[in-house]
């Protein structure tokens, strides 16, 4: 072991017993074993997936095998911690604190928190451990320049409409915040694939990417979809016979402005609309159906700030009048980052959602993504989401995606996509068919 491994865990060991008042020995194994392989570690617990095994009751965060590990490290004021709970009510207490949450395992909340948040926690009661070697450090957020920027993502996407006219065509359904106050010129831009036939008169589908900013795999598997519809049709023949008897919509990226913050290599989930005090809304806070309750904040400067009312952001406005534009729709799909889950509603209440047909097409999802499959407030309890609205308002079956592992963060590399991408494909496929069972 190394000396800085040594001091790393000296430094966190300290932190520990200066952070948490009623810490007890053994929440936190402290362990000097060598870090083992993920295959190795599936080879001896039989997790079929990674996302099981983080899922599992015995799954320990560690620096070590977080995604920050392989980030640059800097002091940013912020601190990735892990927050021991016993009762979801504590998940949403943890975001009502200003915690940034991550990912929650079956024991712990992961996260982020900046100094205001850090003494907060301290004064909470919460048993917590830094997963950051020092306090005030954490990763700085990274663009592999093989994402797409949104202006790349705009010229493939015209290039896509250009090379397919027969079945894709490009539509600009609104704006974004800068844009509305004449700051910049970015649009949220969908693409519309159907082959024969009246695509109103089809089973409709839509998938989204990008909501939030700093998800960068969102917006590739869209395109991907993309690509897989539009070059394959007329040669491969389910390909040919879903884009002929489904309306297919793509719109990889909800969040134009905060995107082209996460190109400069900012770790920012929100839009850009500047409050007093704060910049930022949480478009995946800002639907309106049941908004304004639970996991979601009243602060301009949190990273789940809610917007002044149900959708007063140009973003949302533009998927809600979409979806209401498009009455053929049947099934939605948000893409979102991390954690390997399929998640569909309610996020509002723990209140199981009526609909076995809801879950048992998230189950399957679960199956083919080898993700997780649970209701959204299994997790923590969460408003104002695009699923909640799409499933509460219009009954349209709809599902949220949490693509990539505590070992991929955000902002993995970007030859990780490929792995989401072969998790991703079939479940995209299986919603695809599964609009057309719905008249
Ligand atoms: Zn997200």
């Amino acid at each position: 072991m190394s000396m800085s491994v040594l001091r790393r865990m000296a430094l966190a060991s300290a932190a520990l017993l200066l952070g948490c008042s009623v810490a007890q020995p053994g929440l936190a194994p402290r362990s000097g074993a060598p870090i083992q392989s993920q295959s190795a570690q599936n080879a001896q617990t039989g997790f079929n997936t990674r996302a099981q095994m983080e899922h599992s009751a015995n799954f320990e965060p560690t620096f070590q095998n977080s995604f920050i590990s392989q980030r640059r490290l800097a002091q940013t004021g912020n601190t990735v911690v892990k927050v021991a709970y016993s009762n979801p009510d504590q998940v949403a207490q943890l975001n009502s604190l200003g915690m940034d949450v991550w990912m929650v395992t079956k024991k712990y909340v992961l996260g982020q928190v900046n100094e205001e948040v850090f003494t907060r926690l301290q004064n909470s009661r919460m048993r917590f451990e830094m997963i950051s070697p020092q306090r005030g450090m954490s990763a700085l957020n990274t663009f592999d320049p093989k994402y797409h920027t949104y202006d790349e993502m705009l010229a493939k996407l015209r290039g896509v409409a250009g090379k397919f006219p027969q079945i894709a065509s490009l539509h600009d359904i609104g704006d974004t915040w800068e844009k509305t106050k004449g700051k910049a010129n970015r649009d949220l831009w969908a693409i519309h694939i159907n082959g024969k036939g009246v695509a109103e008169q089809k089973p409709g589908i839509v998938f989204m990417g990008n909501h939030h900013a700093r998800e960068l795999a969102t917006v590739e598997i869209p395109l991907m979809l993309i690509d897989l519809l539009t070059e394959n049709y007329g040669k491969d023949p389910e390909i040919t016979r879903l884009v002929d008897t489904r309306d297919i919509w793509i719109i990889p990226m909800v969040n134009p402005d905060g995107h082209i913050e996460a190109e400069k290599g900012a770790n920012w989930r929100k839009n850009r609309h500047v409050h007093t005090g704060a910049i930022g809304t949480d478009l995946n806070r800002n639907y309106g159906f049941q908004w304004g309750g639970g996991g979601a904040s009243t602060s301009p400067s949190s990273d789940t700030y809610r917007g002044e009312g149900a959708f007063s952001e140009p973003e949302t406005v533009a998927i809600r009048d979409f979806v209401l534009g498009h009455q053929n729709l049947k099934v939605l799909m948000s893409y979102h980052s991390f954690s390997n889950l399929i998640l569909w509603p309610w996020g509002y209440t723990k209140q199981r959602v009526n609909n076995p047909k809801l879950v048992e097409m998230g189950n399957t999802l679960g199956k083919l993504t080898g993700y997780v499959p649970q209701q959204a407030a299994d997790l923590y309890v969460c408003s104002g989401t695009t699923d909640d609205w799409s499933f509460g308002q219009l009954g349209i079956m709809s599902f949220t995606t949490e693509m990539g592992s505590w070992n991929d963060g955000f902002d993995p590399p970007y030859s990780k996509v490929a792995d989401f991408w072969k998790e991703n494909r079939p479940a995209a496929l299986y919603l695809i068919e599964q609009a057309g069972s719905f008249k």
